[in-house]
């Protein structure tokens, strides 16, 4: 299998695109440990796949990280999946929604790499390279979309950490990118379709902005991040890789 022997930890494995690639993981012979900060819903997840450890971790708590990082063996894989979309323009964003933006979707990955990347670099030492993944997006310095401004700045930002990283350890043997996925077809994204003034219309329109005509299940991006972990991509570093249905043709 293409992970076989393979430690990868993945954030904000609860739902959505990061419960989708703990499955994928597992199923491709990783040992997956799964963590988000919703116990509930990790419990749901080891309940159907008893083969995926879990552990309740809030990126945002770097004392928790920098924890679990001298608890857990070496990783081989880190997939910082955590990510939150703030609705609005400048206009809209006050400092506390900025604030948190950056905390959640950006910091967070400063306190993971920060705390797994030396364990990481032994690793690499001894099985040759390892990995990490950091989840950006299509709205990032990709693409401007309206009422995505600090969505955006924070995934534009992503993208420069995940160059720095690659750029900084290249010789150690990690590699280092960023996923850009378009509309993905996740619990999060029903809850922006359901608070829409009129929800039917703001589904049409995220379904418009895909050139293929529909929204991403996340099936359609488990494939890049099983590839992206996996000695397959062992000379694929410092890449914002898209996976978005054409939206950046
Ligand atoms: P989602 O938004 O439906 O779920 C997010 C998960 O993050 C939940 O399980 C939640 O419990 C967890 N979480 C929230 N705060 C946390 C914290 N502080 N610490 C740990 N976990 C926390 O999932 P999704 O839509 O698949 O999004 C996952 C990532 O993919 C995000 O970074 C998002 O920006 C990115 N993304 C999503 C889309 C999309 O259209 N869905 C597109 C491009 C990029």
């Amino acid at each position: 299998m293409r992970l076989d022997g393979k430690t990868i930890l993945i954030t904000a494995a609860g739902q959505g695109i990061g419960r989708g690639s703990a499955i994928a993981c597992s199923r491709e012979g990783a040992t997956v440990i799964a963590t988000d900060i919703d116990a509930a819903l990790l419990a749901s997840l080891s309940d159907s796949f008893p083969g995926i450890a879990t552990r309740v971790l809030d990126v945002r708590d770097g004392a928790a990280v920098t924890a679990l990082a001298g608890e857990l063996p070496p990783l081989d894989g880190l997939f910082n999946c955590a990510g939150f979309v703030h609705h609005g323009t400048v206009l809209d964003c006050d400092e506390a929604d900025w604030d948190v933006g950056f905390d959640l979707n950006v910091k967070s990955m400063y306190r993971t790499i920060r705390a797994f990347l030396p364990g990481m670099l032994g690793r690499a030492k001894v099985a040759g390279a390892a990995s990490i993944l950091n989840m950006s997006s299509m709205a990032s310095s990709l693409k401007g979309f309206p009422n995505r401004f600090v969505y955006g700045a924070t995934k534009a930002a992503v993208i420069g950490l995940t160059k720095a990283i690659a750029a900084d350890f290249v010789k150690g043997g990690i590699r280092c990118n960023a996923l850009c996925p378009g509309t993905v077809d996740t619990p999060s994204l029903r809850q922006r379709i359901a608070a829409a003034d009129d929800p039917v219309q703001a589904e049409k329109d995220f379904i418009a902005r895909q050139p293929m005509g529909r929204l991403a299940r996340v099936d359609d991006i488990t494939p890049q991040v099983v590839f992206l972990l996996s000695d397959e991509s062992r000379f694929v570093t410092g890449q914002s890789v898209s996976v978005d249905g054409g939206v950046t043709i």
